[in-house]
């Protein structure tokens, strides 16, 4: 691993200054408060205005197609995450385009790609099904032929940002007889179509998701994204990116595994907590002064740094541990008035304004969305370790 330095060029470091003034001036402390109070993760104003700009096209290209260079990339990421920019839509629909450029028809891809690259059209993922998410080859939504196009019944979870995108990249079973990894056919939904229909969930940390359901929605065929039965290829690529499996970059620069922004805000978090318990209350004495606030402090400090710089799957269980665990630790050091939630009467005159309170409720779901934490310990154990395939057939009594 290189932890070397990296010395930002005059004309990269002017690319920081403006981009750290542009995110500035477009996600205001209003856009923000919107944020949390509708939970979506989303604001159309910032995400075409980031399109304008062309950074959305600059991120989504590699650096030989007008993308940004790996330092800048790396910037990119750094300042989006530190403005807290409400735009993990824009990962999900980078995400879909990436296959639909792959996989789809010429005809989906020019009704599409602009309109993605300019920041109109968003695009959303419906794999995960109300009987179960972890194995997505188990798909009941039926897809049938009706002439030249298709009539789709069924319904899927957690289809988050649904209510803000235009298409849905939806999983579909085109035949229910052949095994599952051969009964899949991937396609483009628009979110328009009569019989889509989408209501919303909230989950425990604030955020808004969707249940959506299919009822004899009509499309034709060139929203079909890849061969018929052949949806586990297409897939496999779009889970391979979610699951942060990408070829490592000769730069050193590249992000190191999915969510790393989340460790971001709990650095930021541990930061509060450490200004607080370090100021002196009414007699002169501070709460880091007590042995085991700062031996606890330095254990969550050590944790968080840790788990920055663990690498792709094992970073990804890493970061959620680390939210997991460390949370309540850093809420049980600010004492009672921590599990008040940000903007509550006295949440800030006695803790940190609900800070950690907040990323103690992210940890469960986001050790969920994406794969759950004990999806990727078997990956890892089998993909990684070598040490084979998961046996789930019942213990037999000797
Ligand atoms: C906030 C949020 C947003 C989401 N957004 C989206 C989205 O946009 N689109 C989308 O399609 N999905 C989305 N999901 C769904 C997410 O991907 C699934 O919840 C996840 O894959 C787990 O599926 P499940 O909830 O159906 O749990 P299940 O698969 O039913 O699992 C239940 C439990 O069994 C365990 N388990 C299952 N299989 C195994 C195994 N092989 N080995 C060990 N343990 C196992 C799991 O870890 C879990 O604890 C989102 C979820 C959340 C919470």
């Amino acid at each position: 691993m290189d932890f070397a330095h990296v010395e930002l060029s005059d004309e990269d470091s002017a690319f920081q200054t403006e981009l750290r003034e542009f995110l500035a001036s477009i996600v205001t402390d209003e856009v923000i408060a919107r944020d949390r109070a509708t939970g979506e993760n989303f604001d159309e104003g910032v995400h075409l205005a980031l399109a304008e700009r062309g950074y959305l096209e600059r991120d989504y290209r590699p650096a030989e197609d007008g993308g940004f260079t790996a330092v800048r990339r790396r910037i990119w990421e750094l300042e989006i995450g530190r403005a807290h920019t409400p735009w993990f839509h824009w990962g999900t629909t980078a995400m879909v385009a990436k296959s639909v450029e792959q996989f789809g028809s010429r005809e989906l891809v020019a009704e599409v790609m602009p309109g993605v690259l300019a920041g109109r059209l968003r695009l959303c993922l419906g794999y995960t099904e109300p009987d179960g998410g972890s194995d997505v080859a188990t798909c009941k939504t039926r897809a049938v032929r009706d002439g030249d196009g298709w009539i789709i019944n069924g319904s899927k979870m957690f289809t988050s940002n649904a209510h803000n995108a235009q298409y849905v990249f939806l999983i579909t079973n085109t035949d229910p007889a052949a095994p599952k990894h051969k009964s899949l056919t991937m396609f483009l939904v628009p979110l328009t179509s009569p019989g889509v229909e989408i209501q919303a969930i909230r989950t425990v940390d604030g955020d808004r998701t969707n249940i959506t359901y299919y009822s004899d929605v009509r499309i034709p065929d060139h929203y079909r994204v890849g061969d018929v039965n052949g949806g586990w290829s297409v897939l496999r690529e779009a889970l391979n990116a979610e699951h942060g499996t990408v070829e490592r970059d000769a730069e050193g620069l590249q992000k190191i595994a999915t969510m790393t922004e989340h460790l971001l805000l709990l650095a930021d978090g541990l930061d509060r907590v450490a200004g607080i318990v370090g100021r002196p209350d009414s007699t002169g004495r501070r709460p880091v002064d007590d042995e085991s606030v700062a031996y606890r402090l330095g254990r969550a400090a050590a944790r968080t740094e840790a788990a920055r710089s663990t690498p792709e799957k094992f970073g990804r269980v890493a970061i959620a541990q680390a939210l997991r665990e460390l949370t309540p630790d850093l809420m049980d050091i600010l004492g009672t008035a921590a599990v008040l939630p940000v903007g509550t009467d006295g949440a800030a005159d006695a803790a940190d304004d609900g800070g950690i309170e907040y990323l103690f409720r992210l940890a469960s779901p986001m050790g969920i969305y994406g794969g759950t934490l004990e999806v990727f310990r078997n990956m890892i154990a089998q993909h990684e370790l070598g040490l084979g395939r998961p046996n789930y057939s019942p213990i037999r009594a000797s």
